[in-house]
């Protein structure tokens, strides 16, 4: 049994989340025709007898613009960081432009494998689509290019395939009927990593981890721990901010963004804690029910 994380990343509207859904053979991330749709990196998880692979849908990767646009992108690269294979999604009906080059010169500097993943080909000719497979080869030495169409689901079996391939652990990380990671929890942890990234701007990196400490659902209340792991003591002291002032304001935005959420009060208590060995990190985060099978 093989298994790993996938992230794609590429320009909005390339088809990521279209990508994602015709995988996983549900709908489970909203899709459209306008830029920026996806706003959290939400996974989505593929089974099969002997593999299980966690692709990770990002918000589009562009030259920022705006604050926001800026806010994505970071969201964006602190899951190419975090994951074992990383796919860029470009569409084969659009010219290579300033944003693609931008996002290759980026992923240069990887290690792990970069996959090339063209979609939309169901939108051109195919000397065109042998035409723009040699301008990317020129552009990158890519681990594999791989010309798709989430939307005819053409060549799909084949790119799974060969990310099957690359795949590095051998732990099941969900029960394999499990479609998506989206709980109610990982929501609230999402919140408040959301706040931790807006309120701290450039200053905190974005391997930020957040984890429910205390969950208690009742009936008109919703009593919340949540803890924020950083992996060195001046980002603690960045997010705390002077006499707690910042992870205070942390506190009140993502607790109104999950009373929204869950139409009902919360009560939300922040902690950071300072974790610097990743092995310690895990043996924590194992501690709240990050499961392994097998
Ligand atoms: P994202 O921003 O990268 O997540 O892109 P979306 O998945 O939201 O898709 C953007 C648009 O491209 C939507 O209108 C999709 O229907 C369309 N699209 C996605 N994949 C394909 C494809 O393979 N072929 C065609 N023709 N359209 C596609
Ligand atoms: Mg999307």
């Amino acid at each position: 049994m093989r298994s790993g994380f996938v992230s794609f990343v590429g320009r909005p509207n390339v088809g990521k989340s279209t990508l994602l859904n015709t995988i996983i053979g549900k709908k489970i991330v909203i899709t459209s025709s306008k830029s920026n749709t996806t706003r959290h990196n939400i996974q989505g998880i593929y089974n099969d007898e002997d593999s299980q692979i966690v692709f990770v849908d990002t918000p589009g990767i562009h030259k920022p613009k705006e604050k926001m646009g800026k806010y994505l992108n970071q969201k964006a690269y602190y899951t190419i960081d975090d994951v074992d294979i990383v796919c860029l999604l470009v569409d084969a009906s659009q010219a290579i432009g300033s944003g693609d080059k931008y996002l290759i010169d980026r992923l240069k500097k990887e290690e792990k494998p970069v996959l090339l993943i063209i979609n939309k080909i169901d939108l051109i000719a195919k000397d065109e689509l042998i035409k723009k497979i040699s301008q990317y080869k020129d552009m990158m030495d890519f681990t594999e290019i791989i010309p798709v169409s989430a939307l005819t689901k053409d060549n799909i079996k084949r790119m799974l395939n060969i990310i099957k391939h690359f795949l590095p652990d051998q732990i099941r990380y969900y029960e394999d009927d499990t479609k998506t990671n989206q709980t109610d929890a990982f929501m609230i942890g999402e919140i408040v990593r959301e706040k931790v990234m807006r309120l701290t701007h450039d200053e905190v990196p974005y391997a930020v981890t957040t984890v429910i400490e205390k969950y208690n659902d009742k009936k008109d209340l919703l009593e919340l721990g949540v803890v924020i792991i950083v992996d060195r003591d001046n980002l603690k002291g960045i997010i705390l901010g002077k006499s707690g002032a910042k992870i205070k304001d942390i506190g009140i935005q993502a607790r109104n963004d999950i009373e929204e959420y869950f139409g009902k009060k919360v009560y939300l208590e922040l902690f950071v804690k300072v974790i610097k060995n990743w092995r310690d990190k895990e043996k924590y985060l194992e501690e709240f029910g990050l499961k392994k099978l097998d």
